[in-house]
């Protein structure tokens, strides 16, 4: 063999071992990239509290489109582009989906925008809101937006062992009956429940569980959707109870009546509660078909698109909650 051709064959190994460094260099890049984008949902969001439903809430961060726009996750780096024109946007806020966004660099801008008018990049228990207009059907009360100790809602009626507003109880009403209907026996096991009920349920379940594992099932008081009146649980607080023929017939049934299923697997990233198929949450027949056309997006996104901001009113506007309640 020539000199020649050994030095060409040598070349040619060193451009095959080259070629494969540098493939080897992209996948690391490309894992790496992957990666940071799945965990850094986790790792930003500022809340300690969280650890605990953690893995469900990273796992499913790359879904919180819920029924909006369907975006890809194109735009996160587009900094203010397009966003000063959705509806939902206040220019008062845009340092806080400054920030936000640099915490969640995986999500697009226009879900930076939901996320922080619905407080979400704030430190759930901690720094808080009291519940915009409370008592509007559609109102918003979660581990963000709270009820006054005082805050009692109007026209308690009850249904069976348990009270629920009026307009609430009429649906509720329907909707057990047209289950029974097609034998189904569906009951309210808990609807209203006051400040202090809710005090005395999450003191005892904390003492049980800790605080940290009692947050993912209970709300502490002041935080419970059941102090607004709106809110059922229905037959057996299991997880099984969504596997029943009564617990699939609420889940597909509840939103004709007004209902709607509050806590999802899918939602937890945004509720930080477990899912929990026998909670449901009344929040007007109109709003719930939308949500059923939406295909169910988390309420909290929900609520700063269709009640937040629909009206041409902002949340300044809502805040003296001595309106009744519209829709
Ligand atoms: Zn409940």
């Amino acid at each position: 063999m020539s000199e020649n051709r050994k030095q060409k064959r040598r070349a040619r190994k060193r451009g095959g071992i080259v070629l494969l460094l540098v493939l080897v260099a992209a996948l690391v890049v490309v894992v790496y990239l992957l990666f940071s984008g799945t965990f850094s949902g986790g790792d930003g969001d500022g809340a300690p509290e969280r650890d605990g439903g953690g893995s469900v809430r990273d796992a499913a961060a790359g879904d919180d489109d819920g029924g909006g726009d369907g975006d890809a996750y194109g735009g996160a780096e587009g900094g203010d582009d397009g966003i000063t024109s959705l509806w939902y946007y206040d220019a008062a806020n845009a340092d806080r989906y400054k920030a936000y966004s640099v915490r969640m660099p995986h999500l697009p801008m226009d879900d930076i925008v939901w996320m922080v008018e619905a407080n979400l990049d704030k430190e759930p228990y901690v720094d808080v809101e009291e519940v915009l207009s409370p008592y509007s059907v559609t109102l918003l009360a979660n581990k963000y937006f709270y009820f006054s100790e005082s805050y009692v809602p109007p026209e308690l009626v009850a249904v069976g062992n348990s009270m629920l507003r009026a307009d609430a109880a009429d649906a509720m009403r329907e909707m057990i009956d047209d289950a029974a209907a097609e034998g189904h026996n569906l009951w309210v096991q808990s609807g209203y429940r006051s400040f202090d009920l809710q005090n005395r349920l999450y003191t005892g379940y904390s003492a049980a569980d800790g605080v940290e594992v009692a947050d993912t099932y209970s709300a502490r008081p002041g935080y419970s959707e059941h102090q607004s009146g709106l809110s059922v649980d229905f037959n057996t607080i299991t997880q099984a109870f969504g596997e029943t023929p009564e617990g699939i017939w609420a889940a597909e049934n509840a939103w004709k009546y007004g209902f709607i299923l509050r806590y999802t697997e899918e939602n937890s990233h945004i509720t930080l509660y477990m899912s929990e198929p026998w909670h449901f949450r009344f929040i007007g027949r109109e709003a719930a078909a939308e949500m059923h056309t939406l295909g169910f997006p988390p309420y909290e996104e929900y609520w700063v698109k269709n009640v937040k901001f629909v009206r041409n009113v902002t949340a300044s506007a809502g805040g003296d909650g001595d309106r009744p309640a519209v829709g």
